[in-house]
């Protein structure tokens, strides 16, 4: 509901300004420079507000990965490509029953989306424990899945990660830059089959 008022929000400024422009050539090119530009800007102050937090390396998104992809869609995706899905893949497995999930790891939101199956719980094949604590075996040669995680503010974070506060505070922001992208490029695509 609340992607779909901000898709609307997005729809609404880019057809404006489309609009503003009577140009065919320059209606293009707003949309490949000047709009690329000002996402680009966005998702630049976003990885600023990262840079200030610093992962506390609590282990917890490694014994809890969400994904809005079943274990089934996920094999599908990475055999079709999608390089995502066989990353995530490699490092993470899916958790084999709903009890065997950390309940205490899993983010209020998301409590009942697992029941209806809208979330997903994964954990690392790797990880370890020594003296109750979580530890990664393969920390100074960890995959890249891990070293960039969380790479956008619309990512489903463990309760207890200090990102989360970066995500509260940017995730519309992400939506928004989201929206307008994907509209950018749907209307760059429409152009181009007029041409
Ligand atoms: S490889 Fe290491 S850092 Fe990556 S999820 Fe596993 S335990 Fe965590
Ligand atoms: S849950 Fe958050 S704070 Fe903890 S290791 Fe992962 S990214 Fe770092």
């Amino acid at each position: 509901m609340l992607y779909k008022s901000i898709f609307l929000k997005a729809k609404t400024q880019i057809e404006k300004k489309l609009i503003q422009i009577q140009d065919f050539d320059k209606k293009q090119a707003y949309l490949e420079f000047e709009l690329k530009d000002e996402i680009l800007k966005s998702e630049e102050e976003i990885k600023k507000a990262f840079e200030k937090v610093k992962c506390a390396q609590c282990g917890a998104c490694c014994s809890l990965a969400i994904s809005e992809f079943s274990p089934c869609e996920l094999s599908l995706r990475a055999k079709n490509g999608d390089k995502t899905a066989k990353s995530f893949l490699e490092v993470f497995e899916p958790y084999e029953s709903p009890g065997d999930v950390p309940l205490s790891l899993l983010p209020d939101a998301l409590k009942n989306t697992a029941k209806n199956n809208e979330a997903f719980f994964y954990h690392c094949k790797k990880i370890q424990k020594k003296d109750g604590k979580s530890f990664c075996p393969i920390y100074d040669k960890r995959p890249d899945v891990c070293k960039n995680f969380p790479d956008t503010p619309l990512e489903n974070l463990p309760k207890a990660c200090v990102y989360n506060v970066w995500k509260d505070e940017n995730e519309v922001k992400a939506m928004f830059i989201k929206a307008l992208n994907d509209i950018r490029k749907f209307y760059l695509s429409e152009f181009k089959k007029g041409e």
